[in-house]
């Protein structure tokens, strides 16, 4: 257990460095940038460790793996990030700990979304996930919505009772024509929140970067950043 908490300790220590050293670089100010821990595929316990280790926001992309270890979590001082596809049926769970959906991308979870919030009295937070490897307004093989569809979900979204259209999500995609240009696609998400921000001034949150991809995220302007393997290590199966 100390073992785990010392690696855990490390690995935060060793990230931390590269998010202050990107900004750095990029002459941004190391509190423009949040840290997100994925902490799918790994337990309860290593979430608890993580928030006495000081983090205060976490992610999960399975509702199966996430609804009971945010129960048994639920006594810390954490935000829980859902950034995995979300079908319809599991919505009712998720809003139950989440405190922000960043991977909203279709009319009718949006619907969903606000009607639960509602129901429980909660005001959830909502990411578009924008899909780079998408056609003009087609859809992402990973979930997510062409960036043609994005001004239109966020309308909803912000037209929503319950929810608080927070900004714009995205993954570097593995294929089509961002295919290993994560500068690039962050700078195209970035694009696509400054023309969201015209609409929607508070809706200022740009998620990107992960473990192998932080740099180029923050260097294009990332506002979180979502790590998981660099602080928990490699997973155990595909999550
Ligand atoms: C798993 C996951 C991450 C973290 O990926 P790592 O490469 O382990 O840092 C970030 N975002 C999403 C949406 C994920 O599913």
């Amino acid at each position: 257990m100390t073992d785990r908490r010392d690696e855990l300790a490390a690995n935060l220590a060793k990230v931390e460095e590269r998010i202050a050293a990107a900004c750095a670089a990029a002459g941004r100010k190391r509190d423009e940038v949040t840290l997100i821990v994925v902490t799918k595929t790994y337990p309860a316990s290593d979430v608890r460790t993580l928030a006495e280790l000081g983090v205060r926001h976490v992610a999960e992309n399975r509702d199966q793996d996430a609804a009971p270890k945010a129960a048994e979590c639920a006594d810390l001082p954490l935000s829980w990030h859902f950034v995995g596809q979300l079908q319809t049926n599991k919505v009712r769970s998720v809003v139950g700990y989440a405190d922000v959906v960043q991977s909203v991308d279709r009319a009718r979870l949006v619907t969903a979304l606000s009607k639960e919030a509602e129901r429980s009295g909660r005001e959830l937070g909502c990411l578009i996930q924008v899909a780079l490897d998408a056609g003009v307004s087609g859809r992402g093989e990973r979930g997510g919505v062409g960036p043609g569809g994005v001004g239109e979900l966020a309308d909803l979204v912000a037209a929503s009772p319950g929810l608080r259209l927070d900004g714009l999500m995205t993954v570097a995609p593995l294929t089509g024509e961002y295919a290993g240009r994560q500068q690039e696609a962050f700078g195209r998400l970035m694009d696509l929140s400054t023309d969201l921000r015209r609409a929607h001034p508070a809706a200022n949150m740009v998620s990107a970067g992960m473990s192998a991809d932080l740099e180029q995220a923050v260097a294009a302007g990332a506002t979180h950043v979502r790590v998981g393997t660099a602080v928990l290590g490699v997973r155990p199966r595909l999550g």
